[in-house]
Parts: C-alpha cells; sequence; structure tokens
C-alpha cells in the first residue's frame, strides 16, 4: 500500500465524525446484550479457526452480522503501576502500522515493528470494555491516579438486569475480573475473588482456576491456590458464601440442557487448575489425530459452549427486565503467547461454537429486535500471518482445507498493537457506528474486513448503555457536546505535547 492511500486514510479519519451517520430508527432497547471477548486474538486467529471449521472464510455467525468495524486497544501507559498523571502516552496510528518499508529481521517490516510495542494488557483492556476509560496495564478498574471507577455490571445491576461472566480461564483472570471487581493489579487474585463473589456486581461466575483439580482436571492431593484460596471455594461449595454452585461436567451439561435450574447467584466452577482445555498434558490426555493439537480432549471439564448455553438459560429467567453476559475465550490469548497453532484453533473454535450457540439463542428463544450480539477481541496477540510473511508484508493465512492445520508464520510472545476486528448484531448495533473515530485503510486493503472505519475500546461500554437505554450521563456521538469534548481531548494533548517539550 503506497504512504498517499495511507495519507488520504489518515485525512479521512480527522473527518470522520462529520460522516453521514447510519439512519438511527426508533429501535426498541437491547434487553439482553452478549458480549463475547475471544482474548488476544490477532487477525490470523480469527482466520485459522475459519480455515479449519470450514475450510473457508466468511462462514462464521458473525461474519454476517450488520456491523463490522475495528477496534484500537492500546492503553493510557504501558507502567504496571498507577502514574498518578492521567496522561496519555499511547496512540495508534494507522500510516504507520501498516508501514511495509523492510527493517530486517526480527521484525522484518516497520508496521510489525511498530504494533509489537506499547501494546495493553488484558486489565486494562478489560477496564477499557467494563469502565470506558484508558488506564494503565494491570488495572482492574482503577484510574491512573489509583482510584477504583465504576464498571458496567454494576450499573446493570442497579437499574434491575441480570449479569454474569463466563471464562475458558480461571474466573479471577484480569478479563472477567473486569466485569466483576476493581483492584490496583490484576495478580490481586484472592482479593479479586472476593469481590466478585461479595461485590454483587454479578449473578453468575464461570470458568477455571479449582483449588483441587490441575491443568489435565486431576485431582490434586495438595490445592493449588493461585487463583482463588481454600477458604473462599468452601465458603461457594457448602453455599455459606450465599451462592448456587456447581462444578461437575455434568452438571454444567445438565444446565445447558435445562434439566436443571437455580433460583439466586450461580457460580459454575470448572475441575481444572486453571484453563478447561488448553493447558492439558498431552500424557495425561493421550492422542487424538482428529484434533487441530493432536491431543485428546481431557473428559472432565465443560465447553465455553455449554457453559455460554448454561449461563444464558440462567440469567435470561434472572429477571424480566434482561440480562448482560461477558463470554471470554481466555485460553486464545494463552494458546497465542505459546504460539501453539494446533491449541489456538481448539480455543477459538469453542469460541466461534459459543457464539453461534448464543445467535440460535437469539434465534429461536429471543430476537434481534430485543437481543444485541458483540464480538471482538481485548487486543492482538502473537501477529499469526502466513508461512512467507516474514518477506511478503502481512501475507494472510494459508488456507489448507477444512480440518487441515492452516500454513502459519508467528511473529511474536505476545501482545500488539494493531487495529483489531470487531462485530456487532441486533438492537442498538448501530451505536457502535456512531462512535466511529477514524479510518483505518488497512482493515479494508489488506484485510478485507469492513470500510476501514474504527472505533475504540473505550467507547464500548457507552454504546452498550445506550443500546440497552441506561438513563444516566452518556453524551450521543455526533452532538456539539460530543464535538466540544472532542476538541478537549485534542486540547488535552496538545498542552501535554507542550508540557513533555518543556520537560
Ligand atoms: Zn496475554
Amino acid at each position: 500500500m503506497s504512504t498517499s492511500i495511507l495519507r488520504a486514510g489518515l485525512a479521512l479519519a480527522l473527518l470522520a465524525p462529520a460522516l453521514p451517520a447510519v439512519a438511527s430508527s426508533p429501535a426498541p432497547r437491547a434487553k439482553n446484550v452478549i458480549l463475547f471477548i475471544s482474548d488476544g486474538a490477532s487477525w490470523g486467529t480469527w482466520d485459522m479457526a475459519s480455515y479449519w471449521q470450514h475450510g473457508a472464510k466468511g462462514l462464521q455467525p458473525y461474519d454476517s452480522f450488520a456491523v463490522k468495524l475495528g477496534m484500537t486497544t492500546y492503553p493510557l501507559n504501558t507502567s504496571v503501576t498507577p502514574t498518578g498523571t492521567g496522561l496519555p502516552q499511547i496512540s495508534y496510528d494507522p500510516a504507520v502500522a501498516w508501514d511495509t518499508t523492510p527493517v530486517g529481521p526480527p521484525n522484518h517490516f516497520r508496521g510489525y515493528q511498530y504494533v509489537k510495542a506499547d501494546y495493553t494488557d488484558s486489565a486494562a483492556a478489560g477496564t477499557a470494555l467494563a469502565a470506558g476509560i484508558k488506564t494503565y496495564n494491570n488495572a482492574i478498574n482503577f484510574d491512573d491516579f489509583g482510584n477504583p471507577v465504576p464498571f458496567i455490571t454494576q450499573r446493570l445491576k442497579a437499574e434491575g438486569f441480570a449479569t454474569g461472566a463466563i471464562s475458558s480461564v480461571p474466573f479471577t483472570h484480569a478479563t472477567p475480573a473486569a466485569f466483576g471487581a476493581q483492584n490496583i493489579s490484576r495478580n490481586n487474585y484472592h482479593q479479586i475473588a472476593q469481590q466478585m463473589i461479595e461485590g454483587g456486581a454479578l449473578d453468575l461466575i464461570m470458568g477455571g482456576g479449582h483449588p483441587w483439580y490441575n491443568s489435565s482436571g486431576q485431582a490434586r492431593s495438595t490445592p493449588g491456590t493461585t487463583y482463588m484460596s481454600v477458604a473462599q471455594y468452601n465458603a461457594l461449595a457448602d453455599g455459606s458464601a450465599g451462592w448456587n454452585f456447581i462444578e461437575t461436567k455434568a452438571d454444567f451439561e445438565a444446565l445447558a440442557s435445562g434439566a436443571i435450574s437455580f433460583a439466586g447467584p450461580l457460580f459454575g466452577l470448572a475441575r481444572t487448575g486453571d484453563t478447561l482445555q488448553a493447558n492439558r498434558s498431552a500424557a495425561v490426555a493421550g492422542a487424538d489425530p482428529a484434533n487441530p493439537s493432536g491431543v485428546a480432549f481431557i473428559g472432565s471439564v465443560p465447553t465455553l459452549e455449554t457453559m455460554t448455553i448454561g449461563a444464558i438459560n440462567h440469567l435470561s429467567t434472572a429477571s424480566s427486565k434482561g440480562f448482560f453476559l461477558m463470554v471470554e475465550g481466555g485460553a486464545v490469548d494463552w494458546m497465542a503467547h505459546a504460539n501453539n497453532t494446533g491449541r489456538i484453533i481448539e480455543e477459538q473454535v469453542d469460541f466461534n461454537r459459543a457464539v453461534a450457540a448464543a445467535v440460535n439463542w437469539v434465534n429461536t428463544r429471543s430476537s434481534w429486535d430485543e437481543t444485541l450480539i458483540i464480538v471482538l477481541t481485548d487486543h492482538g496477540n502473537g501477529m499469526p500471518m502466513g508461512p512467507d510473511s516474514h518477506l511478503v508484508a502481512f501475507q494472510p493465512i494459508e488456507n489448507r482445507g477444512q480440518g487441515v492445520l492452516p500454513g502459519v508464520r508467528w511473529h511474536y510472545g505476545t501482545h500488539t498493537n494493531e487495529n483489531t476486528l470487531f462485530w456487532a448484531h441486533g438492537v442498538g448495533a448501530r451505536a457502535f457506528e456512531k462512535r466511529v473515530v477514524g479510518i483505518d485503510p488497512g482493515l479494508a486493503a489488506i484485510l478485507g474486513h469492513n470500510d476501514g472505519r474504527y472505533i475504540d475500546n473505550t467507547s464500548v461500554k457507552s454504546a452498550i448503555l445506550t443500546a440497552m437505554r441506561v438513563p444516566g450521563a452518556i453524551p450521543e456521538p455526533g452532538t456539539w457536546a460530543m464535538m466540544i469534548a472532542g476538541f478537549g481531548l485534542v486540547g488535552a494533548g496538545l498542552r501535554r505535547r507542550r508540557a513533555l517539550a518543556a520537560a
């Protein structure tokens, strides 16, 4: 891509607020919102799973969603503690992100080099999604001054909605924590567990992190207490914490089939020390050549798909007002860190099936006039691209057919600051299009994702609250108040640049 096209895109980006808005019909409110987060999914991760599942792109349920955007994910700064300044230090520049100027190994191209720097972690990204603010990495609904900030499920609970958060990794991990806790650090797992259990923001929690099982679902004689304490487990299991509690695969499946149901809050702790399947031992699980990794699945934990169906069954009857559910494919990120092509496909396929199950629920039990589904990732991870992507800039994943591992080259072992993929469908989905902050030509020209429009992760919360017609201070983009607020931000940025120049 020529730099002139990129510059044109930047010019468009500056004009973005003036783009014609999609007609806003007086739509009914979103009674239910299901937010799917594939944690750490670079563009190639979505493609890999589609090639394995279908031998083609474009066949996932979200591929036909009405709204397709990009989403920037950068944090306020990359400090791991509050800086006390609140000053934005990071941004995203499409003109550099897609720059194909060779720079030699290990980065190969200037664009690759650029998105490898200044990336968010899942805590700052989760805070952006749940609380609508940029913050430092490690923050769970804390701002850069070290103060707790309100988050979406608190607000929705106060409005009478039922709320839930489920994950394929420990329930206290950063992303689910951002929907049920406030903490200065994501690593304070026991505090986060206590806040999620006692804090009142969630009616339903599901995930791993069981103290009495290992990563392969085997019982332990000594507990693993990284993610929760034995006392916390005991209080859930004996009912004294005030939650209904399930942990066997059979109970998760009975909840999903409707054979069992519960009144009051429901906690589902899968019998695994961390991930549902991603971290299982090949020696314990044995072989299964039908799986992308060649390793059999363990039989003692539910799938994310099963958990999702069960969670919807529970939440959809918990409040007549409606519900909000966050579903995280958390282990997608773990397998991206490991650059494990087979296992990341397994995780993303389970995530895709969870989305498909929710879409099926809307089509058969609800409707798109009362339910909104959002599919996104909190950040890129690993930069999986085509086998020759060290020579050919942004070469896409190579499709080798359904059920065959695609051609992949990984470029990084951690997160990236790439512009990510976003989909939404159902009542209120257009609220996201009103929050477009720019045009990224690479999304259209290189990924073929959409027309290049993108939002920032901090606008997801307000779009959801707008779609749900939650009253309060939610300025509708496109209004003079919003434009004045925008100029204020630009002014703040300029003031900061001057301050840095003076320093
Ligand atoms: Zn990660």
